[in-house]
């Protein structure tokens, strides 16, 4: 194998420390092979100057919506796994409200192949709960299991009918399964198009209030508690339905939650002139959860980040009105120079948090190797240049999408160079 790359006084992130731990890092075979500090020059060995440069392990991500079948003019499992890459994400989870939504084993398998094919980096697929997301018959979670489902959710749509989902929390128990739910109540969201408050009342905007969130997350864990079943929580938004999490999780309930980057930096403040990159379902909320989440994001009430990528064309986007455009926005290739900028580099948080919260604990979930800077690991690894900055212009995306609130914007950071299983996907020229 030729493949041996040396990472010269590379700032190694972990989840054991803070601190960044200046060493040398050997790749060979597609392994970490050694990290110490002062490893000698090995015939063969590419060099890689990492001087001040973050080496972290490959991120990933839990919740992506790859729109493949059905839905290819917004993005498909090639462009949406190359968008990963972008952003220094090495494996992913789609989501299965596709068209037709993946909702047997003979889906999961196809969506299996196409991404063994297409993709550079493992994409993974979850399963429906009920056959075509219509909450009304539970789908084969066994046939979809042995086909390669990891997870299975409606996301998208909430499962109103409690018996129903007690009945698939019984199977996802059975067959071991993590069964994540997109907590909603209909008959409350409406047709709602953003958080309803004072901003929706200002905008004349229809809103969806925090309590449709709150009452499904809360009957959610309720019949996870009493079947067993481990349930994960997506994108959760508001301080109230984390705190019903945390309480959950004090009394042994298993229960597991991510929270998504927008829903960290954004509220609804920030809809200026009905722009629709702020649009998003569950909907950005007020400025004081943005300052709950990330305290319980530090506390570690979430398990993991996860930004919910969701393509859109920009025709869905951008010629509609604010109350007709498609929830949704991009968020694989702007997660990682996002959470750098907003909350690593001004010290809100730590590397520490980033590689547990977005590499260790969403693998963890899954029952997955961990990947990490560290001897014996899979070399998937991500070479960060925290002194860069990266313009998310139409050029620099990959995704076919541009419905991100950070187009055309610059924000600190930039990710060099990404690796997957030892080989270099990703080698961004220094200037
Ligand atoms: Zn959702």
């Amino acid at each position: 194998m030729s493949n041996m790359i040396l990472f010269k006084s590379a700032s190694v992130a972990s989840t054991r420390s803070k601190e960044l731990e200046v060493c040398d890092v050997l790749v060979k075979e597609g392994r970490v092979e050694s990290v110490a500090v002062n490893l000698e020059k090995k015939d063969g060995a590419k060099v890689i100057h990492a001087e001040g440069k973050v080496l972290l392990p490959g991120l990933f991500d839990l919740h992506v919506h790859f729109r493949e079948p059905g839905q290819t003019s917004k993005e498909n499992i090639f462009t949406g796994s190359e968008a990963a890459i972008n952003g220094g994400v090495t494996g992913v989870v789609a989501m299965p409200n596709t068209a037709p939504a993946i909702d047997s084993g003979g889906l999961v398998r196809s969506v299996m192949d196409i991404a063994k094919r297409n993709a550079r980096i493992p994409v993974y697929t979850t399963g429906c709960i009920t056959k075509e997301r219509k909450g009304i018959e539970m789908t084969p979670i066994a046939g979809m299991k042995s086909a390669g489902a990891v997870m299975l959710t409606d996301d998208g749509s909430p499962v109103s009918n409690p018996q129903l989902l007690r009945r698939a929390m019984e199977y996802a128990r059975e067959f071991d399964l993590p069964l994540a739910s997109h907590c909603e109540t209909m008959e409350l969201s409406g047709q709602g198009a953003m958080n309803e408050g004072r901003v929706s009342y200002q905008m004349g905007i229809p809103g969806i209030p925090a309590i449709s969130e709150e009452i499904c997350i809360a009957r959610d864990i309720q019949i996870a508690e009493y079947t067993g079943a481990h349930l994960h929580i997506q994108h959760v938004t508001t301080a109230r339905g984390m705190e019903i999490i945390r309480r959950a999780k004090n009394d042994g309930v298993h229960v597991t939650c991510e929270v998504a980057p927008h829903h960290l930096i954004f509220n609804e403040e920030h809809i200026i002139d009905y722009d629709t990159h702020f649009k998003m379902n569950p909907p950005l909320r007020t400025r004081e959860d943005n300052e709950r989440l990330v305290a319980g994001l530090i506390e570690g009430v979430f398990d993991v980040i996860a930004t919910d990528h969701a393509p859109h064309t920009d025709f869905e986007k951008r010629q509609q009105d604010f109350a007709s455009a498609p929830f949704g926005i991009t968020g694989l290739e702007t997660a990682l120079p996002s959470l750098f900028h907003y909350f690593i580099k001004p010290g809100i948080f730590g590397w520490d948090l980033l590689v547990e919260r977005y590499a260790s604990q969403p693998r963890s979930i899954l029952k997955f190797d961990e990947v990490a800077v560290a001897e014996g690991s899979v070399a998937d690894l991500v070479l960060f240049d925290p002194a860069g900055a990266t313009t998310f212009s139409r050029e620099f995306m990959r995704s076919k999408a541009s419905n991100t609130p950070f187009l055309d914007q610059t924000l600190d950071g930039s990710v060099d160079m990404v690796l997957s299983h030892g080989d270099i996907l990703l080698e961004r020229d220094a200037d």
